[in-house]
């Protein structure tokens, strides 16, 4: 198709907005088509279009808000980079024959929470969908009421159970369930008894729930999903103890320890690492799950691969605040505090230090507040500390803005600094 002159000069004339050439022609296309249709200049449309699109692309931001596992932001940061070069993904370094993507990665979850064996999917929704599949098709699977949870994005219980081609089997009531209650649907129908984490939502009152380590051990396998993914409750990874806020969550080696028979989990959530889903448990369960046609279509990149097993090397090499997240989850409000003073000394003018409460965020623990510092900024200038050029997310409190440190690494402390000053110039 013949360009017009006019849309060829246009999108020449935006080629420092960091979009690739093909992009500009269509941006610029765009804007000649709605100057003539609504009014206006071609070119400010044009330039307005192209920051958009250059803004949607993936780009690193800063973590203001306060939440650790923010789910916009992707809930733990990045941590790994991987290098451009082949890997041994699926090679066998010994004999030269092909391999499995999965082994190296599981020594590593069995070292980690004492499972027989280990298995990584694309994340912990398609863990559960594997599970299910592999292990329950045309079966009954014994759910608590309580636990028929929808976790953000949509994913919920009933309906993974029934794309699964498990059944559900609801056991007890929205407050109350027994072990009794489990005990009375046992047949040679009921593939397995899942007990899911209430993750994100609390039933308070005149409640009754079932620990899973009484759900062991009833002549039916016990899958756990714990959604959040901490991997011990010990936190063997930080040289102190763990931290006071995760004094309940249960860690997926004591689940195990306990007598489930396989616990699924997030990689991303209280792991600290790359978008994926663990399970792990028993041999022949793993096993059987590996072995599903499903796996095949859920089985992680090498990406995540990687990312996945330098996550895990630092944990069990002791260096757990290596990692982002549990640098967010263990730095004191000292340390805090002494980092906003230097950034306000820099700053100078209305920016005061204020004590703030983060939290975990992520789907996981929704009444736990952890002690933070923040910078309070007079007026909501959450939009113009987006546009900076390396974009600050913070949060609204009241009519004013916060930038919570706790969740700023404090190698962007200076990329804060520069948005707060180019936030104040507009
Ligand atoms: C978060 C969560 C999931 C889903 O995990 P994704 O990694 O987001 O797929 C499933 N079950 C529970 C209990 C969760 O908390």
């Amino acid at each position: 198709m013949e360009r017009p002159p006019s849309v060829d000069r246009l999108a020449r004339s935006l080629s420092d907005s960091g979009l690739p050439a093909p992009m500009l022609v269509e941006v610029a296309r765009a804007a000649v088509e709605t100057a003539r249709s609504s009014g206006g200049d071609a070119a400010t449309i044009a330039t307005g279009l192209a920051h958009t699109r250059r803004r949607r692309l993936l780009t690193p931001v800063v973590n203001g808000t306060g939440v650790l596992l923010h789910t916009n932001l992707g809930r733990a940061p990045l941590a790994a980079s991987v290098a451009p070069t082949a890997t041994n993904l699926e090679l066998d370094l010994e004999t030269g024959e092909r391999g499995s993507r999965q082994a190296g990665l599981a020594d590593l979850v069995r070292a980690a929470t004492g499972a027989e064996r280990g298995l990584i999917v694309n994340n912990c929704a398609g863990a559960v969908l594997l599970v299910l599949a592999a292990l329950a098709a045309n079966r009954g699977v014994a759910v608590s009421r309580g636990e028929l949870v929808e976790i953000g994005g949509g994913f919920r219980i009933p309906d993974v159970m029934r794309q699964s081609g498990a059944r559900l089997v609801e056991v007890g009531t929205t407050n109350r369930t027994r072990l009794a209650d489990y005990r009375a649907v046992i047949d040679d129908d009921l593939a397995l008894i899942m007990k899911i984490h209430q993750s994100n939502y609390r039933i308070e009152g005149f409640t009754e729930a079932v620990p899973s380590a009484d759900l062991a051990g009833q002549g039916v396998p016990l899958v756990v999903d714990l959604g959040s993914g901490l991997l011990d409750e010990r936190c063997p990874w930080l040289d102190g103890p763990p931290p006071h806020w995760l004094r309940d969550e249960p860690g997926a080696r004591q689940t195990l320890d306990r007598g489930a028979d396989l616990v699924i989990f997030s990689g991303d959530k209280l792991l600290g690492g790359p978008q994926a889903g663990v399970i792990a448990g028993r041999a022949d369960l793993v096993e059987a799950c590996a072995r599903h046609p499903l796996a095949r279509a859920l089985r992680p990149g090498v990406h995540v691969i990687a990312a996945f097993t330098e996550t895990l090397l630092t944990l069990l090499d002791g260096r757990g605040t290596d990692l982002p997240f549990w640098r967010m989850a263990t730095t004191g409000t000292d340390e805090l505090a002494r980092r906003a003073g230097a950034m306000v000394d820099e700053l100078g003018g209305s920016i005061a230090v204020v004590d703030t409460a983060a939290t975990p965020g992520g789907g996981t623990l929704p009444d736990v507040e952890i002690p933070s510092i923040g910078l309070l900024i007079r007026g909501d200038v959450r939009a113009a500390l987006r546009a900076a050029d390396h974009p600050v997310i913070a949060r609204a409190s009241g009519d004013d803005t916060i930038i919570d440190l706790r969740t700023v690494h404090p190698d962007d402390d200076e990329l804060v600094v520069a948005a707060l000053r180019t936030a104040r110039a507009r």
